[in-house]
């Protein structure tokens, strides 16, 4: 996942008043806004609403407007309940904002907007649908409750690398040329383009799963799949202050292929090699007090020098809380998830959150984590 919260999102934290845990029901409000130049009517639900005028408005199609005061030009709302875009609205809408050419391949739970062949778009929607399907039995199984989805689940596939990079752009920016695939917090999608070039036929599939960067082109597919389940399934909600630690690693523990599956992918939880790899190298020079790093700020995550070494470990250690106190990872996931928003925890708070909830000290968990990822093949 790329987080892409805009600087205007630095409002006066301590003055914001979280409304979607006050009103049950909210009535549409809508919002004329005035963005780079270009004015737009927004309708939807706001979720959080700072003192200074600036809102959190979730419009019906599942996204998320961090609007500051400055961009807001007038405000009006109704008393008609608010409700997602039904499936087929959501559809022409995904479509209208897309280049001409594109088609949607829909599955049970996914629309897959596609300018590619059929038979990629059937390829990411089954593997989508498996993933879901898992997710819905695995989380549960933890302890965690789930709920359905309020929005349609999008994944937009593009034919070609370059035709990605130019819609991806406005997003991810310079970002663009490493990134090979995205979930967007604001939008709620997920983009990527097609790995094959545009063979036809059942052959190109296997094609994929025979490349030699095939491990790592299906673990971004469903790494970036897992985010939004994540993020719409209740386990966890966008714009709260989540540790990278958690989403990513989360994602990581997801992501694992398997290319002797048909479809690339098979089950959740399996070892991780790449990371595990990365991991045991991290290992032999990693310093002490690298944990407490992991469990109090992101910087390592940002950095290109420390990265490949923040997902490992962040993937390391989820691997051991999911394995050795699943429950009470379910329940510290679901304390992340009852968050306000867009308040942000100072550093200290967000160890210490963790901390009281798992029960151990902070050496306590670094030398059982250790010990037994040592021990994992
Ligand atoms: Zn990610």
């Amino acid at each position: 996942m790329r987080t892409m919260i805009r600087s205007t999102l630095s409002w006066h934290l301590a003055a914001l008043i979280c409304l979607a845990c006050l009103a049950p029901v909210a009535a549409i409000e809508q919002v004329t806004v005035k963005q780079a130049g270009l004015t737009r009517i927004l309708k939807g639900k706001i979720l959080v609403e700072a003192e200074d005028g600036g809102v959190l408005l979730l419009t019906q199609d599942g996204r998320l407007w961090p609007l500051p005061k400055e961009e807001i030009l007038s405000r009006s709302s109704d008393a008609k309940l608010f409700q997602p875009l039904t499936k087929a609205e959501f559809n022409k809408q995904l479509l209208a904002g897309l280049p001409q050419g594109f088609k949607i391949h829909q599955t049970k739970h996914y629309s897959i907007a596609y300018n590619t062949s059929l038979g990629y778009a059937q390829w990411v929607g089954a593997l989508y649908e498996r993933l879901y399907s898992a997710f819905y039995v695995y989380w549960p199984s933890k302890g965690a409750e789930l709920k359905e989805p309020e929005f349609p689940l999008a994944a937009i596939v593009f034919d070609t690398r370059a035709s990605y990079e130019q819609y991806a752009r406005t997003e991810l920016g310079a970002s663009t040329a490493t990134i090979m695939g995205y979930y967007s917090l604001p939008t709620n999608m997920v983009t990527m383009y097609d790995l094959t070039g545009q063979e036809e036929s059942q052959a190109r599939i296997s094609r994929i799963l025979s490349q030699p960067n095939a491990e790592r082109n299906v673990a971004t597919i469903v790494h970036e799949a897992t985010h939004q389940l994540a993020f719409n399934s209740g386990l966890q909600q966008r714009f709260t202050d989540t540790p990278f630690w958690v989403s990513e690693g989360l994602a990581v523990y997801f992501e694992t292929p398997d290319l002797d599956n048909a479809k690339g992918w098979k089950k959740i939880g399996a070892v991780n090699r790449y990371n595990l790899i990365n991991f045991k190298k991290y290992l032999r020079n990693r310093e002490p007090g690298a944990l407490s790093k992991l469990l109090s700020d992101d910087k390592r995550f940002r950095d290109p020098a420390t990265q490949a070494d923040a997902y490992a470990e962040a993937w390391a250690l989820n691997y051991y809380l999911i394995n050795t106190h699943g429950e009470t990872y379910a329940k510290y996931l679901k304390v992340l998830s009852a968050q306000t928003p867009l308040v942000m925890q100072e550093p200290a708070a967000r160890q210490e959150q963790f901390l009281k909830l798992f029960g151990k000290s902070l050496e306590e968990l670094e030398n059982d984590f250790l010990k037994y990822m040592r021990s994992v093949e």
